[in-house]
């Protein structure tokens, strides 16, 4: 491969502590791509297995291996992130090093990609080889759970082999575990996204790094999104809201106190109307502060980057403007 030339096609493997499946993994991805033009990065996520001599043996051995080691365990969404960002092609395919994703689907999802004009295809595990208790059922669970919020159907959001058109992987910054959220997203900055079946391997050696606590992350890692992307211009309109919420009940219960003293001389002090009252009062008022402060923040989070706070396809410039720049 020139080294100078772009690559078409990105791989990226996130790896931690993977070293029964890294050789014959590289293999078999070198074996399916031979005619095509690409490039592999592994991340080491921190591993304290062999995996780190393997691989540096394996991009020892290789013209277009890229490795990018941790100094510590970050995660698989840390490990995906560093290698979107040091990936040069055009298409980029993240896979999983275990082997249970089959590199036979790469060039079918890339396929896929160009021939539908999407910038993403995501895969879809639909025999899926993973304990049906603890994996498969919360998956569908989280799946349909996220499908729901973000308004983004797909069977699969937890499949990691994916092609993404290099660009729109280049505005999205990831956090958590939020690699999973990646179509989510994209689709809300206006992109396209489709999906494919995709073939899924049982695991053959290691052990999954995950368990059902991965769940819990996933709806929290829903929320903040769901939030981020309804409300990270106009926070006040969250907390403000729950605060007006807030005073209307403290006003109305206190208005029973109020009433239940006048006609039933039902007394205050032991009412317990009133000390609901008190709190909503002091939770309405923390909201609202809570809103203003969260408006100062999206302030400064836009502006000391000069993050717009849309997103804009294509300028059409008049003809005047055009000529002048041309000049
Ligand atoms: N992984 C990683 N860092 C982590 C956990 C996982 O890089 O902290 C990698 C792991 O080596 C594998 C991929 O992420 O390549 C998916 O992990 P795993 O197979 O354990 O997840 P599962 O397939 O069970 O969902
Ligand atoms: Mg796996």
């Amino acid at each position: 491969m020139n080294e100078n030339i772009e690559p078409e096609l990105s791989i990226v493997i996130p790896v931690f502590n993977e070293e029964g499946s890294l050789e014959r993994l590289h293999g078999e991805i070198v074996q399916c791509l031979a005619n095509t033009q690409y490039e592999i990065t592994y991340i080491d996520d921190g591993s304290t297995d062999s995996s780190r001599t393997i691989l540096t043996n394996i991009q020892k051995n290789a013209r277009n291996v890229r490795l990018i080691q941790f100094r510590r365990n970050f995660g698989q969404t840390a490990a995906l992130s560093a290698g979107f960002r040091y990936a040069r092609g055009k298409i980029v395919v993240p896979l999983d090093a275990d082997g249970q994703n089959d590199p036979a689907d790469i060039l079918k999802l890339v396929k896929k990609l160009k021939d539908e004009g999407v910038d993403i295809v995501s895969g879809w595990r639909k025999d899926r080889k993973d304990n049906s208790f603890t994996r498969t059922f919360p998956s569908k669970m989280a799946n349909w759970l996220i499908g729901k919020i973000t308004g983004v159907r797909l069977h699969d959001y937890g499949c990691t082999i994916k092609a993404y058109r290099a660009e729109s992987l280049k505005a999205i910054r990831l956090y958590g575990e939020m690699h999973r959220f990646i179509p989510a997203l994209a689709r809300w900055g206006g992109e396209k996204v489709s999906e494919m079946v995709v073939n899924h391997r049982p695991r053959t050696t290691g052990r999954t790094k995950y368990g059902l606590s991965r769940t819990f992350k996933v709806i929290l890692d829903l929320i903040t999104i769901k939030f981020l992307a309804s409300f990270s211009t106009k926070p006040i309109y969250v907390f403000g809201g729950l605060g007006v919420f807030c005073f209307i009940g403290s006003f109305i219960s206190g208005l029973v106190v109020i009433l239940m003293k006048l006609l039933q001389d039902f007394s205050m002090n032991r009412n317990p109307l009133l000390i609901i009252s008190l709190i909503l009062m002091t939770t309405g008022v923390q909201f609202v502060l809570m809103g203003l402060l969260a408006e100062i923040m999206v302030r400064t989070y836009h502006e000391s980057q000069d993050r717009p706070i849309y997103l804009i396809d294509k300028i059409v410039e008049p003809e005047s403007v055009k000529t002048e720049t041309a000049c």
